[in-house]
């Protein structure tokens, strides 16, 4: 039994919606100078998700959308052709081996004519260079150099260098040999490119460590794709949890504005999870090879066709052909599970515009106890994904399974109760159970009999952890999709979210509400009454969970007076002295900033929080009204997440404008396009200073 309890929003409206894009046409910047070597620039996020983004990569041979699938084709054996993938599954990208190519008969034929038109395909084309051949065969009779100049010669759109396969067995002296060895090779790809885009591979086993470091020297390199190679026998055996970690540690070091290629990740199963995570290309050989042995792809895993009555499917295959048509046939089998693998990178694009990836992950998680592990795993590396988290989403945040407490949203919603909220004075604590929401309509009845003869102030014990009551409207703890009947372990892990935080929230005692009864030990225990100015609660306590401990004094200094919405009675702005310092959005419960809230903002913290820092010739822009783009970035505050409310200022931290992050601190600088912040509002110079 399922209960809706999200919130209805309707009324009052603030701001713009916390749903960020960046980059787009005509919005593109450079950085003013060059800080690093660069390879082409390929690659634009146009939008985001956490770490997983849609984005295009630009190539000689058309633009290619990410999240991307490239089809593995064989240049001596297409089981669909090139121009098939083309035509009939729109393929905008493949990836061939220009290894395979180069020992094979149609060299000649390669570096006459070119690969696209040995291929008979119009869209981009990558190659990938033997590494995994050695890691089959002990060795390849090739050297890097060797294999970077051949793919020039036959016109490849992304060519790959000649890594060393790191195995998940090496034990650390021999991964630290394999990546010294790799990141010598990348620079030595890199000197050799050309106009080529460079694909630079990072290795290091299963050393974190080593993942991070190779991944940080290769993408600094002039590299266009960073590749995070050696998991194919970590795929094989459903080693998920491990894959977790490769792609975590490899992502800590890889500069973020650089698009991310998971070698040999080509079961739709992963793809879900791997985008989570911050991967923008597969490529899979997997269609042919299951096809070759008779077996179909599907989403949730593999099935031998021999063995199905059904396949249950809706591709163009399954609805054409009968089921023992297609099991007798490799080509149709291939077909079926390329139609899969596309849909499955397609549904994963509508979960990133829609903000929902992770329900898909939790759900597809179901598919496999291995992938069940992996997703137990996140809740290890949640200080890492709380940086990319936005600071809402859209619509409400559903409960999927036990796993879903520990999310990162909800991690920080956790982490910011205990660091950033201080409770009104008072004796003792109320502890409300988990009900429908918004909590304080819920509970109202009950406060409204409890407080006036009680000195004690209230907490819902919430699945997801305690929301103090006057905290109840920010997202995601006021839009929850829970069940009625929780399960045990959710359970379990509430109450321990909750003595953490009752811990130190510095309340002489708590009580469980249990009924009228409960009354009668708080008057006891706590004699007395209050009368709490909710309004005024609710928005100091937003402030700072918004922006930080100290930023209620600072906003709200002066007298303060509420514009209210008519439809609901709701705080919509918020003067301070008559000036407008904050707007409370209706969709997700925080503040949008406004410039007198920006000015006291600076003058209470020092730089850089709560800051973009801009690089000079851009403050007349910001000044202006006009957005930051990331290339103009000088330095940024840390604690910065997507979504976030900013003062964008001057080298001298003088106030330029009030926008809306779209990147955090490392992604800002790391990025030479893009937009960095929305800018909600400019804000002229003093009138005593010079225009600037
Ligand atoms: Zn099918």
């Amino acid at each position: 039994m399922w209960t809706k309890v999200s919130r209805i929003i309707r009324g009052a409206r603030a701001g713009s919606p916390p749903h960020i894009r960046s980059g787009g046409r005509g919005e593109r910047a450079r950085k003013p100078k060059s800080e690093r070597p660069h390879g082409p620039h390929v690659f634009e996020v146009r939008d985001r998700d956490g770490l997983a983004r849609i984005g295009t990569i630009e190539t000689r041979h058309g633009r290619v959308t990410t999240p991307a699938l490239l089809p593995v084709v064989n240049p001596n054996r297409p089981i669909v052709s090139p121009a098939d993938l083309a035509k009939r599954f729109h393929a905008e990208i493949l990836i061939t081996n220009a290894y395979i190519l180069g020992k094979g008969p149609s060299r000649d034929r390669a570096l006459r004519e070119g690969v696209h038109a040995l291929l008979g395909f119009p869209g981009a084309v990558m190659t990938d260079s033997g590494a995994f051949q050695s890691h089959v065969y002990g060795d390849v009779d090739v050297t890097n150099a060797e294999v970077i100049e051949f793919q020039k010669s036959i016109g490849t759109d992304l060519g790959t260098m000649l890594d060393v396969f790191s195995e998940p067995s090496h034990d650390r002296d021999r991964a630290f040999a394999d990546i010294d060895e790799t990141i010598h090779r990348a620079k030595e790809a890199d000197s050799l490119r050309g106009d080529m885009a460079l694909v630079g591979a990072v290795q290091g086993g299963l050393h974190p460590d080593l993942r991070e470091r190779c991944a940080r020297e290769v993408s600094s390199l002039g590299v266009s794709v960073c590749a995070i190679g050696g998991v194919v026998p970590l795929l094989e055996s459903y080693r998920f949890r491990d894959l977790v970690g490769v792609i975590i540690a490899s992502k800590k070091g890889l500069d973020p504005s650089k698009p991310v290629h998971l070698f040999g990740a080509g079961h739709p199963m992963v793809f879900p999870l791997a985008v989570l995570l911050g991967c923008d290309l597969f490529d899979s050989a997997s269609y042919a090879k299951y096809a070759r042995d008779g077996r179909m792809l599907f989403p949730e895993g593999t099935r031998r066709a021999s063995e199905l009555r059904e396949t249950g499917c809706a591709c163009p295959i399954c609805t054409e052909h009968s089921i023992g048509d297609i099991a007798a046939n490799e080509t149709l089998l291939a077909e079926h599970n390329l139609h899969v693998c596309f849909a499955a990178v397609r549904e994963v694009r509508r979960a990133i515009a829609q903000g929902d990836l992770w329900e898909l992950v939790e759900r597809r998680a179901r598919a496999h106890p291995s992938l069940l592990g992996a997703l137990r795993e996140l809740r290890q590396h949640n200080a890492f994904l709380e940086e990319s988290e936005p600071i809402s989403r859209r619509g409400a945040l559903y409960y999927v399974g036990p796993e879903t407490a520990h999310r990162p949203i909800l991690h920080r919603f956790r982490r910011r109760a205990i660091e950033r909220y201080r409770p009104p004075p008072s004796k003792g604590l109320l502890v409300l159970p988990e009900r429908g929401r918004p909590f304080s309509e819920t509970f109202a009845p009950i406060l409204s009999q409890v407080l006036p003869q009680a000195n004690v102030h209230a907490v819902v014990k919430s699945l997801w952890g305690p929301v103090p009551i006057e905290l109840d409207h920010v997202w995601p703890m006021s839009q929850s999709i829970v069940p009625e009947r929780p399960d045990i372990e959710s359970l379990e892990a509430a109450e321990v979210f909750f003595r953490e935080w009752a811990a130190g929230a510095g309340f002489d005692f708590g009580v469980l509400w249990e009924g009228p009864s409960t009354l009668e030990d708080l008057q006891a225990r706590a004699p007395g009454g209050r009368v709490p100015d909710w309004k005024a609660l609710r928005v100091r306590a937003t402030a700072e969970f918004q922006f930080g401990l100290g930023a209620a004094d600072a906003l709200l200094r002066g007298l303060i007076s509420y514009v209210v919405s008519k439809n609901n009675g709701k705080v919509r702005n918020v003067l301070a002295d008559g000036e407008h310092v904050l707007s409370l959005r209706a969709e997700d419960g925080l503040f949008t900033l406004k410039a007198a809230g920006a000015r006291r903002l600076r003058a209470a913290f020092p730089s850089p929080r709560l800051r973009v820092i801009v690089e000079p010739d851009s403050v007349p822009f910001q000044r202006d009204g006009k957005n930051v783009f990331a290339g103009f970035v000088r330095d940024a505050d840390p604690e910065i997440r997507p979504g976030d409310e900013v003062l964008v200022v001057s080298p001298e931290d003088d106030l330029c404008a009030v926008a809306q992050a779209a990147m955090n601190r490392r992604e800002m600088r790391a990025f030479k396009r893009g937009v960095a912040a929305r800018v909600r509002e400019g804000v002229p110079p003093p009138a005593s200073a010079p225009r600037r």
